[in-house]
Formats: C-alpha cells, structure tokens, sequence
C-alpha cells in the first residue's frame, strides 16, 4: 500500500512565543503557559518553570506516567505534566512539529474543555514552515490491545483515518461512532471544539479523590440524569465521540511524528492509546519512517 503523504510535509513551528493563562481541570490551579518557537527536530517538549533545574520534559509515548482521566508525562526525574492530551491534539492537528512549552505547574490548562482554545491561538500567530522534512511514521502490522471491554487498534493504510465507538449506560450520550479522515484542516472545523464531558453523579466522587477541582460548566459538558446540564447545550449532536477522537489525536501524537495508519478505538481511553504505542514500538518491523 502506498501511503500518501500530506502535500506540505516541511516540518512546522509558531511564528512567535504565545502567552496563554488558564486553570487545571484537575488541580484547580492557576496556570501560565507560553509557547515558543523551537528548532527542527526538537520536537515538542514541556520545560517546569517552577523547577530550577532537570525541568524538561519531552511529550514521547515513552514518558507516559499515569493515563487516569488524563495523560500525564514525567522525565527521569519524576517530573511530571498532566493533562496534556488537548494541547498535543491541537499541536497534531495544525501540523506544529516543533515547540518547547513553558509552564509554572504540573498541570496543561483546561481552557474550555475543547482544543479550540489553542488552534485559534496559534492561528492567530501563525505557523511557520522551517527548512527540513516531516517524517511520517507509517504503520507496516495490525497492532491491537484490549483491555476488559475496550479496544483499540491501528491497521496499515495509505493515510490517517480515526474510527471510534463509544458506549455509556447514559440515554444521554450512550451509542456513538464516528469516522474520519484528518485531511484538508478539517480538524478544526469536525474536531477542535468537541469539549471534555463528565457526569453529574460522578462530580462528588471525583472531587473527593482531589480530581476535577477545576471543573465547571465552563470546561466541561456536564450530563445529567435527564439532560445536558450547560445552558448552551452541545456542540455538535455527537460531541461526546468527537472528543474521544479529539484526545486520541493528541495520544497518538505522542508517537513523536505524524502517523499514517487507520485507528480504531471502540470504548477505549488514554491508557490503551499508550499501550497501543507501547506495542507499537515494541518490535521495529512494525512501522518505519518515511520522509
Ligand atoms: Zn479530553
């Protein structure tokens, strides 16, 4: 099969440094980002500026630490930086290959609970195209793994594709399945805006457990027994799938290029699109590079 590469295959970083603030979903804290330009091949890295020093950290499938209800990264240090899965979809999603993220926590803001927040940012700034290829990781094997009643795998294709089923015990969001293929910047406009959810029953506990402290109507549909609880309603009538896309965009980007493969993922999450990439890079004759 032979894959196709997107036309502009230079790799890419922002025009400018970006200045972003916002809370942690999970910790509730004030955090300050800022986003800047950095070299080819540097890739995307996380520098904790309120660690003086062994303060980096690169977004790699291999620094993957903790996957429960976000994916958090850590360096040989211990250092870590959670909820990282929107802002590395939006960075998927616009191509950005390159870029050192500063942050004064260990928590990604939650902005309003989509990626749309960072894709008109950056837009806003602008992307720069830089003097060197893209590599592509092209997917040679079926990988799969499973877990309980989740699954997810990646099939060898000629280009990108996503397909994903979810299933929750709520008439509310229950049944949804959604495929695409990422070409054209249609992340934007099919993916970007689709907001992280949760359930209103589930609120006390997760905050007992000192999870979603910064949750809100703000950064999160919100489902009731009976209804959507945010005033404005949905998004998109399947919002709830789209987002499932939208955060395995960003774990997959944790591969470290662009892939070309179809993904499948059916009820599945952050910790099976790490073991999937765990999998993945297990054995060399699964994929290769091409550039
Ligand atoms: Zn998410």
């Amino acid at each position: 099969m032979i894959a196709i590469k997107p036309k502009n295959n230079n790799q890419q970083t922002i025009e400018d440094s970006l200045f972003v603030k916002g809370i942690g979903l999970h910790s509730g804290k004030d955090v300050e980002l800022k986003l800047e330009p950095a070299e080819v091949d540097n890739g995307i890295k996380f520098i904790r500026v309120d660690s003086k020093k062994n303060n980096i950290i690169e977004a790699i499938w291999s620094n993957v630490s903790e996957t429960l209800l976000s994916t958090t990264i850590s360096n040989e240090y211990g250092l870590k930086i959670s909820t990282i899965e929107h802002l590395m979809s939006a960075l998927s999603g616009l191509h950005i290959d390159n870029l050192n993220v500063y942050i004064n926590t260990a928590e990604v803001p939650i902005m309003d609970g989509s990626s749309r927040p960072f894709v008109d940012m950056i837009e806003k700034i602008g992307i720069k195209k830089q003097n060197k290829k893209r590599k592509f990781l092209n997917v040679k094997k079926i990988i799969e793994v499973s877990h309980n009643n989740s699954s997810v795998k990646i099939i060898p294709n000629n280009q990108f594709s996503i397909d994903f089923e979810i299933d929750f015990p709520s008439q509310l969001v229950s049944r949804q399945s959604c495929q695409l293929q990422l070409i054209n910047g249609n992340y934007k406009t099919d993916i970007a805006a689709a907001r992280t959810f949760g359930f209103e029953k589930d609120v006390e506990h997760l905050r007992s457990n000192g999870l979603a402290l910064g949750g809100s109507l703000d950064n999160a549909v919100v489902v009731g027994e009976n209804e959507i609880l945010n005033k404005d309603g949905l998004r998109y009538t399947d919002e709830f799938v789209r987002h499932k896309i939208l955060d395995s965009i960003g774990d997959l980007y944790l591969a470290g290029s662009p892939i070309i493969g179809y993904f499948y993922g059916n009820k599945s999450g952050h910790y099976l699109n790490n073991q999937l990439l765990r999998k993945l890079f297990s054995d060399e004759s699964n994929y290769e590079y091409i550039a």
